[in-house]
């Protein structure tokens, strides 16, 4: 049953990157033998600079197929980056990296919103960041989510700094012509959750909308009333991104609003934050690299594909990926590289990794040397 949920699940991903059901099956079936091992690749400061490969990652990650281009060792990709679909993700991925990357095996920040989609199905959301954020939403089941954008031009006045905003608004997000979340909806229900999907962009806009919502319980002009629940996908502070020193994330924008917030509202600001280093992250990449190995095995296949002796994560940020390997535990063992945000000659001395490598290329050759006879 479960196998057929999943099986169903990867068809309907791959039938939008247009790959084959057979080319995914041949991939996975062909795994000569289940390896007992599995690997979590961070993406920012690990594989990419900005959309440009570093340290060998294109090498690396070759390295774990056939040469047929069948898949070998079961890998993911984790990240509390994101802002679009995980489909639109991995098709991106698979064209920067140049392997054939499944929408399942990209976990991004925000994927764990899919866990809430029941609760707010036909609810009106507010989903604010960089990128595609209603449209991630409404992949996930939010039937009514709207771009923090969209809400915004609905209020007039509601940004009494917009006139100066020379840049221009790009529409980024498009709305499928299947939603149905109205103008008049949008300024008369109450808006029931904000999600952070991906880094806001417009900072000063975000707070002040965001304030608006929350303060009134989810109608901005309005009285005080119960703040409505607020999620972020993750709580960096900062990462490394094209630039040569790290930039400021999510985590920075939350430390901003909550900081202006609880000085204008008399009850502290309250939040869920997800992503890295939260240990239920990794619990979940386990489970995903499960359902790779699981997808074509059988009778007692199955059960030898059911426990992994050693799961990897690569990552370049000691508090976010090495810090949730440690956490999480058993299993998993953190490999610390020094394209990103760690550029130290030894180890990380408040989270210090299993492994300290200069690259991801590095990474992968210990890996495969190490795990030689599974
Ligand atoms: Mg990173």
């Amino acid at each position: 049953m479960v196998l057929r949920t999943i099986t169903k699940r990867l068809i309907s991903q791959t039938r939008s990157r247009k790959l084959t059901v057979s080319s995914i099956s041949r991939s996975l079936s062909q795994l000569h033998s289940r390896p007992s091992f599995g690997i979590a690749f961070d993406i920012d400061g690990v594989l990419l600079l900005g959309s440009t490969p570093i340290g060998g990652s294109q090498k690396a990650l070759a390295k774990l197929y056939e040469d047929n281009g069948a898949l070998k060792v079961p890998y993911v990709f984790l990240t509390n980056g994101g802002g679009v679909t995980e489909s639109k993700r991995a098709s991106d991925l698979s064209s920067i990296l140049g392997v054939d990357i499944l929408p399942s095996q990209v976990i991004q920040g925000h994927s764990p919103f899919k866990k809430l989609a029941k609760r707010f199905e036909n609810d009106l959301v507010v989903a604010a960041g960089k990128g595609e954020p209603a449209e991630v939403m409404y992949e996930y089941g939010f039937k009514s989510a709207v771009s923090i954008d969209e809400y915004a031009s609905c209020f007039d006045n509601i940004d009494p700094l917009a006139p100066y905003k020379i840049w221009g608004v790009r529409q980024t997000d498009p709305k499928p012509a299947s939603r149905k979340v109205s103008k008049g909806d949008i300024m008369s229900q109450r808006v029931k959750a904000a999600f952070i999907v991906s880094d806001p962009v417009d900072w000063s806009r975000d707070i002040q909308v965001l304030c608006d919502i929350l303060r009134t319980g989810g109608l901005p002009g309005r009285e005080v009333g119960k703040q409505p629940p607020l999620y972020f996908a993750n709580d960096d502070l900062e990462y490394q991104a094209a630039f040569p020193s790290e930039r400021l994330g999510m985590g920075a924008f939350r430390i901003a609003l909550e900081s202006v917030y609880n000085r204008i509202h008399p009850v502290g600001l309250e939040y869920t934050s997800y992503g890295k280093p939260n240990p239920f992250v990794f619990e979940n990449a386990e489970s995903v690299l499960k359902e790779l190995l699981l997808l074509n095995a059988t009778g007692s296949n199955k059960e030898a594909a059911h426990q992994f002796k050693k799961l990897y994560m690569v990552g370049d940020n000691p508090s976010v990926d090495i810090n949730g390997a440690r956490k999480a535990g058993h299993p998993w063992f953190s490999i610390l590289t020094r394209t990103g945000v760690f550029k130290g000659k030894d180890n990380h001395p408040k989270y210090p990794a299993d492994l300290v490598v200069d690259t991801v290329e590095e990474a992968v050759n210990f890996i495969l040397s190490k795990e030689a006879d599974w």
